[in-house]
């Protein structure tokens, strides 16, 4: 495994949309590992694809230690209620804000076996997947950030 350099803010990267993987391919796999490798490292609870160079719909996320979710081309399919917590994002440093996001969603996503699942979750994990599945479209927290945290 190896640890994978995070795009910063400000990068066009952030900002295209990713293409869905059609085949997974021990590149994909190894991608997975380096991602989760990056997100430990980072102390982050999740990582997308473009925040490490690479224009494709995956992500992942763990918000209870030991319970990764990888997250091949994974779209909501359910979601309900709302929440305003704070969020952050391992690309844009030293900037928090609170987000109105969705308070439980259903997410169907392939895993690295091709695998099709599908995850629900709440609070911090549905914030979680909302905003990583946000990063494969190009949108980042700060656009959906109602009010700026300062330090
Ligand atoms: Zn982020």
């Amino acid at each position: 495994m190896a640890k994978l350099k995070i795009v910063k803010h400000g990068d066009e990267t952030l900002r295209k949309v990713c293409r869905p993987v059609d085949k997974i391919t021990p590149r994909i796999i190894t991608l997975l590992d380096d991602m989760i490798e990056t997100m430990r490292a980072a102390d982050g609870c999740g990582l997308a694809a473009p925040q490490v160079g690479v224009l494709r719909r995956i992500a992942v996320v763990e918000v209870e230690e030991g319970e990764v979710y990888e997250l091949i081309n994974p779209r909501i399919v359910a979601y309900a209620g709302e929440q305003q917590e704070q969020e952050g994002c391992l690309s844009i440093p030293g900037r928090w804000g609170i987000t109105k996001r969705p308070k439980h969603v259903t997410v169907r996503a392939f895993n690295r076996k091709g695998e099709e699942y599908e995850v629900s979750g709440s609070d911090l994990l549905a914030r979680a997947f909302c905003h990583e599945i946000d990063h494969l479209d190009g949108k980042l927290f700060i656009d959906c950030m109602i009010e700026e945290l300062k330090e």
